[in-house]
Formats: C-alpha cells, structure tokens, sequence
C-alpha cells in the first residue's frame, strides 16, 4: 500500500481504513460513533523516520495500529509526536511504550507537556520541542513547530510539514461536528469551529496571537486533532472568520454544560457590541437588542427606565419604539431608581429579579426579568432594565448573565442617549434664547437680520411679495420708569408685546429692537391696509389700563409706517421707518406717520 501515489482526492468514504489525505500523509484515527468530538491521528510516511502525530487513547488504538500497519510496519515510526497532553492524544502511550522496540523513539512534545507525561512511567524517551529549536529534520524533510497555548493547555503547539504544506493544528481549527465528516465541504463548517473555540480559548488575544503565527505558513491544508480537515480554499475564510470571534464562554455560566448554547449568547454578545459600535442611536441600538435577543431566548418586550438630567423618569420600551416618554416613576421602582443597590437587595435580596406568571395586556402570561443599572463610581442605581419573556419558566443563570451584560451595555448607549438629549435641550435653549426676546417672546434684533433678510429676498423674485414696516416706541417711557418702577415699565413692555401679537399674524415678524422699540414687518399687504394694523395697535395701547399704582396712567405709542422700495436693504427701510416715527413724535405723539402714497 505504501508504494500508493496520492491522487490529490480524499476518499473518506470507509473511515474503517487509513485515509490519504496529501501524498504519504495518512488519517489513521478511529471514527467513534455519536461522538462530536471525533479524536483525528495522522500519520506522515517517511521510510524509518515516519511520525505518528497524537497517537490517540486506549479506546482508539488497537483501530490507529491495524491502520498504520497497513501502510507500514509499526515500528518505521521513530517519533511519536504529541501536540498537547490531553488523554485522547497521549492515554496510548503506555501502549506503545510496550511496542516499540527500536532505540531511537522518541515522544516530541513541549516541556509543560513533558513535565506530565513522564507521570506515565514509560521507558520511551522524551525530546522537548524548545531544545530542537521548534523543528525537526526527518533526514531532508523538515517540520517546524509553533506555540499556540489555549485554554487547557499552556504548552499546546501546531505541526507545519513543509514537504506536502500540511498544518496539524491540534485543537485549533477544531471543530464539534454532528455526524462525520472528515473533510469539511464549505464555509458553513465556521459554525462547527466557532463554539469549539469559544469554549477552549480563554481569551481572544491567545487565540488571535496562535493564528496570526500559523497563518505566515504556505498550508495547502488543515488537519486538526478534531472536527473537520480543512481544505485549501477554505483555510482564508476560516482564519478571518477565527479572528473575529470571542472567548471566554465558560465565564457565561456556573451550572450549564451546553456549549452550544452557551455559543449561541456569546454571539449574541459579540454581534450586539457590534450594534453598538456602528449605530449612534439608541432606538437603533435597543431595536437591534431586541431582536438579537429574541433569537436566543423568547424575549417579546423591552423596557427600560433611566433617569434624565433633571431627575425625571424616561422610559424606552419597544412599544413606543424606544423613543423615550417622560412619565412618573413606576411604584414598584421607586425608591430604589436613583438610590443605592442595598435598597434594591433588601427588597429583591438577588442582583436580578424575576417574577414569572406575569399577565401581559390580555396575553399570556410572561416571565419578568428587572436588571439594575449601576452607576460604576456610586453604585446608586442609574437605570433599570426590564426584559419580558414568553417562556413561563426561571430563566438558567447563563441566560441572565448574558442579559446583565446586555443591559449593562444598553445602559451605555442610553447614557449617551440622554448626554445627547441634554445637549439637545440646552441647544434649543441657546437657540430659543438669541431668537426670541426672554421678556416679551417677541424676536431678537439679532434673528429680525436673518429672518427679515429672507423676506427681502423673496420681494426681490417676487414684486407682489411686498414687505411693510411699522416701527413703534412707547411714548414718554422714562417717565413709566421713573414714576413706577423698572418692574412696572417692564409690565407696560409685556402688554404692549401683547397687543402686537394680538393684532398681527403669525405670519408676520413681530421683533423687540430693544428697550421700548418695536418692529413690525409684514409680508404682501398694501399700505393703506398695514397703517390700519397700526392704527389698531396705537389705538389698543391708548386704551390699555393697569390696576394698582398705573391704574391712571395713559399710554400711548407713536409709529412710521413705510413699504420697502425696490432694491432696499433693511437697515435704508428701518432708518426710513424711524424719520416717520420722529415725525409722529414731534407731531405730538400718540399717532401714526406713513410715507406718501404713490
Ligand atoms: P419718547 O416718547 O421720546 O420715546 O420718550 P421716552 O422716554 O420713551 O424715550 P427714551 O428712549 O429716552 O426712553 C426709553 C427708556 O426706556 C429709557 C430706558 O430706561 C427704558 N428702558 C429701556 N429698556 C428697558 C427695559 O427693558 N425695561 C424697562 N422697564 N425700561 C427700559
Ligand atoms: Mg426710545
Ligand atoms: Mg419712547
């Protein structure tokens, strides 16, 4: 059999025989039914310098050996080659120890794996992979070693065989596979490698660290301890999508044993921070939240209930499509909403409440999960979450863990959320302010430019668009003041402010110039009809009446009424507007000036 010339197909059609996977490399594992673990041995074939790579466990062997001795005699293996120390590569060592014969075997592996190896009590020798420089010459060919420790194993390492380009990566690559399936056939076998990796690396930068070493290697294939062999156009797809995964899964949960499950939150987890990363809003963000969930758990509703700058209560709920509603703090969270976290563990004695059997608007009945928020520095409770969930049943405390973490990041977005609505808020403050007059909300000098400047632009397209200007001030105003009072004076501004909203339209810009000067521009009416307007203000002004100290005092306005002219700026229309307005002055006060009719 060994005088085989590999084809470059994998038939691994009968896994009952040694399977040639690259020219004079050999699959010799045992195929183990019902097991997602599926334990792989390979064998390279070089004369008497042949390697047994992770020789495999007592329960695999007697099926390795039959294997290798179809190819060649056993004992043309001079290195037996373990890759880590777990039990299913080295419980058959004691196996061979007794069936080697020849002097120079030996076990390869590193020091941390040979410190416990020797705990076997075998007669073969051990050379460490550190004192070979991490490679090995077979007499012309060469393999080359590299660390890639993971979870269970600090000194684990991968094999690259630079004659036929294959990497035996050990655990990486691997994969929980359903059924057999030596060689994977697509991309979709990523979803077989992604919970094997989030289970076994501890941490996305050990195992970001051993893929960015494996990947300078020409691999023309990929044979992992498990799972699937990978070949060569899947290696790229599989080293991006590796790299992009997260570990640490068994930090989810204490009690459960269902990695997949457990893989299924961390993606969750993953493809959230993702969310919040590229989304700024938090109606996208809680939406997305929401829907990530729901694929894992039944999560029907979110709420979520955060306290504002001003210490009002706001609410985010998927019902209103998270965009917040200001409303009374909810009985059940007052007094713990904005206090400290002993008040809630006095009350719910646990860090998440759950209540099941929870009747949900005239549906079934739902479980509650209520997730407080911690302000980090104070630990008063900033925000609270609340999940409803289909399922009647307690939720495993892998599912909880995993809406904490979710919430807590949710908490984040919302923080931003409410930076951003008082920055918001204090815009439109600034905004409101430089418009409008804070005294009479009449609009400022400052808007009147830019407001006005529009309307001027229009009477330029548009000759019918014609803009009138009345401008008016309070006649002998000092004496109000000196008489009664700055307070009253500004009294008598407010009711004339009034009058002119009252008796013009929204349409047109009512502006305080200052002190107790008006303007009045108002678009598309005749003169005649603007002096009438007015008329009408001067006339109400003469009639206003105060209760108290001004309760005798007449008041009365003067104004200059005008049109703009073709081609005037505002400044030539307000200083036309003021030579009448004088002119009403000296003609005694209380009255109207207009320019001419044409
Ligand atoms: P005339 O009929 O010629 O317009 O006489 P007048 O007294 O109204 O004229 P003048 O412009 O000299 O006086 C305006 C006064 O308005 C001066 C100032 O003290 C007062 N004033 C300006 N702004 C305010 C304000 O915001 N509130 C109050 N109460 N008084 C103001
Ligand atoms: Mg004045
Ligand atoms: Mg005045």
């Amino acid at each position: 059999m060994s005088g085989e010339v590999f084809s470059g197909k994998i038939d691994a059609s009968n896994p009952d025989k040694a399977i040639q996977i690259a020219d004079r490399i050999w699959w010799v594992g045992h195929m183990l039914p019902g097991d997602p673990f599926q334990c792989h041995v390979y064998l390279i074939e070089n004369g008497d310098q042949s390697v047994l790579i992770d020789p495999g466990s007592k329960i695999t062997f007697q099926n390795t050996l039959s294997k290798i001795e179809d190819i060649i005699p056993f004992d043309h293996i001079r290195y037996f080659i373990c890759q880590h120390q777990d039990p299913d590569i080295t419980a058959a060592l004691p196996l061979i120890d007794e069936m080697v014969s020849r002097e120079d075997a030996v076990i390869i592996s590193h020091w941390r794996v040979i410190a416990l190896l020797k705990h076997y009590g075998l007669k073969l020798k051990f050379m460490c992979v550190e004192g070979l420089g991490w490679k090995l010459d077979l007499g012309g060919r060469e393999l080359e070693f590299t660390l890639t420790p993971y979870l269970h194993f600090a000194g684990a390492f991968c094999t690259f065989d630079y004659q036929s380009k294959t990497l035996f990566s050990s655990d990486l690559f691997g994969g929980f596979t359903e059924k057999w399936q030596l060689v994977a056939e697509d991309e979709s076998y990523f979803e077989a490698i992604r919970p094997f990796h989030e289970h076994y690396m501890p941490s996305r930068e050990i195992l970001y660290h051993g893929l960015t070493r494996l990947e300078k290697y020409p691999a023309k294939m990929i044979a992992p301890q498990h799972g699937s062999i990978i070949p060569e156009k899947l290696i790229p797809f599989m080293f991006t999508q590796l790299k992009d995964i997260d570990c640490g899964l068994y930090l989810l949960t204490h009690t459960s044993t269902n990695v997949l499950k457990l893989s299924k939150l961390n993606h969750l987890l993953h493809n959230f921070m993702e969310a919040m990363v590229s989304y700024t809003d938090f109606r996208e963000i809680a939406a997305e939240c929401l829907m990530q969930v729901g694929q894992v758990i039944p999560a029907i509703n979110l709420e979520f209930y955060a306290l504002d700058n001003n210490s009002s209560c706001l609410l985010f709920s998927s019902k209103s499509m998270f965009q917040p509603i200001e409303i009374v703090i909810p009985k059940e969270f007052s007094g713990l909403i904005g206090s400290g976290f002993k008040e809630w563990l006095e009350i719910y004695g646990n860090h998440v409440a759950y209540s099941c059997n929870v009747p949900l608007g005239g549906g079934d009945p739902v479980c509650r999960l209520t997730i407080p928020l911690l302000d980090p520095n104070t630990k008063i409770i900033q925000s609270i979450a609340v999940f409803y969930l289909s399922s009647q049943d307690e939720p495993e405390d892998e599912v909880i863990e995993t809406l904490r973490r979710v919430s807590a990041l949710l908490n984040i977005a919302v923080e931003r959320e409410l930076v951003q609505r008082s920055l918001k808020q204090e815009r439109q403050k600034f905004y409101e302010q430089s418009i409008r007059d804070p005294l009479t909300t009449l609009y400022t000098r400052l808007y009147m430019r830019e407001l006005v400047q529009r309307l001027l632009g229009l009477n330029d397209r548009d000759p019918k668009a014609t803009v009138g200007l009345i401008s008016l001030d309070i006649d002998n105003f000092k004496l109000v003041n000196d008489t009664f009072g700055h307070q009253a004076g500004d009294k008598v501004i407010c009711e004339v402010s009034w009058i002119i909203l009252q008796e013009t339209r929204e349409s047109d810009v009512q502006v305080r110039l200052g002190g107790e000067e008006f303007a009045i521009f108002i678009v598309s009416q005749p003169l005649e009809k603007i002096k009438v307007i007015a008329e009408r203000i001067r006339n109400a002004v003469a009639n206003m009446s105060f209760k108290g100290s001004m309760a005798n005092h007449k008041f009365s306005l003067s104004a200059g009424v005008i049109v703009r002219q073709k081609g005037e700026d505002l400044n030539g229309a307000l200083q036309r507007a003021d030579v009448l307005l004088y002119q009403a002055k000296h003609q005694g006060r209380n009255r109207v000036c207009s320019e001419l009719e044409e």
